[in-house]
């Protein structure tokens, strides 16, 4: 039987780290309990960071927005502050899994998780995010694509935690969009998803553009490629898909018991020509 420890300040974390060095840290559990039961992970001990208030919940510093890591999906969807200011974020979190999901897991286990699947990753990319990492003696903050290392891989040593995630208020973006390729509506995993945020001109034109891709690389991928052949120019299918020829150099997806390589390209590129109904009115 493992013992677990579920401390409720900052102080009492420290002390169980220390003195249980070779615990695993989890907040809703929904990916590390799959992990322990699958065979793949054996903790000799767990520690619950759901009880450390320093982790929960939305706080409004000024310019910038504090997401606590063990904010579940469901809290960060209602959340009027970032219903405001971060869309596309509450676009990705809205389609993470389906509600118990939701209502479990968290933007930190989603992020330590590192799966190039993982819903919020590339929204939080799109946004220029930067990660908190605390340990007893201080914290940091890191760019969410510093962080972020590789599949499963991040950039946290032993005695750290995520305590949240750093989001600048007023970005300037005037279109949103998050939008995932499933093998279902919900609880699929993205066989291929994007986040885009511009801002568009009055008459329609890209002043400025943000893209990110999951599924379709070890991490998310990004492309200034893509993106510069956006900027001045009015939106329209035919200046999509000139920017998507710059995508095929960007991903490099592979074949999985999801899907095939060439079907995740060519999704990718749908999602992109898609920006344009969006642009046409809807969902600006
Ligand atoms: C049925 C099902 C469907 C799912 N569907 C989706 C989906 O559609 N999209 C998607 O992106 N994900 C999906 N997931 C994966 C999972 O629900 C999410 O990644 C969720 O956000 C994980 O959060 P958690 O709090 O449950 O993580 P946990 O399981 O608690 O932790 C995950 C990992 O992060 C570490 N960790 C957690 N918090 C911290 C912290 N603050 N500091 C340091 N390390 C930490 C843990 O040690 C562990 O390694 C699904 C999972 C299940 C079981």
């Amino acid at each position: 039987m493992r013992q677990v420890s579920l401390p409720r300040t900052l102080g009492e974390l420290w002390a169980v780290l220390q003195r249980q060095p070779h615990s695993a840290v989890y907040a809703g559990g929904t990916d590390l309990f799959v992990k322990i039961r699958d065979g793949q992970l054996n903790p000799e001990s767990l520690v619950c960071l759901e009880r450390l208030t320093e982790l929960q919940g939305v706080q409004d510093n000024g310019d910038e927005l504090f997401i606590g890591a063990a904010t579940t999906h469901s809290k960060l969807i209602v959340a009027e502050s970032v219903r405001e200011h971060l869309r596309v974020l509450v676009k990705a979190a809205s389609v993470l899994g389906s509600p118990p999901i939701r209502h479990m897991g968290t933007i930190g286990g989603n992020i330590v998780t590192a799966s190039p699947a993982g819903d919020t990753l590339p929204a939080l990319y799109v946004l220029s995010a930067e990660v908190e990492i605390r340990h007893c003696e201080g914290s940091k903050r890191i760019p969410i694509n510093e962080f972020i290392i590789g599949p499963g891989t991040v950039d946290l040593a032993k005695g750290e935690i995520l305590a949240g995630v750093w989001l600048r208020k007023h970005q300037g973006w005037n279109l949103s969009h998050y939008e995932k390729i499933g093998r279902r509506k919900a609880q699929a995993c993205a066989i291929a998803s994007m986040a885009a945020v511009l801002e568009l001109t009055e008459t329609g034109k890209v002043k400025r553009a943000r893209l990110a891709w999951g599924s379709v690389g070890p991490t998310v991928i990004t492309s200034e490629g893509v993106e510069n052949a956006l900027i001045g120019e009015q939106l329209s299918l035919e200046v999509l898909k000139n920017a998507g020829t710059m995508l095929d150099k960007a991903i490099s997806p592979i074949y999985d018991i999801r899907a095939g390589a060439d079907y995740r390209r060519m999704v990718s590129k749908a999602m992109l020509l898609r920006l344009n109904d969006y642009a046409c009115g809807t969902t600006y």
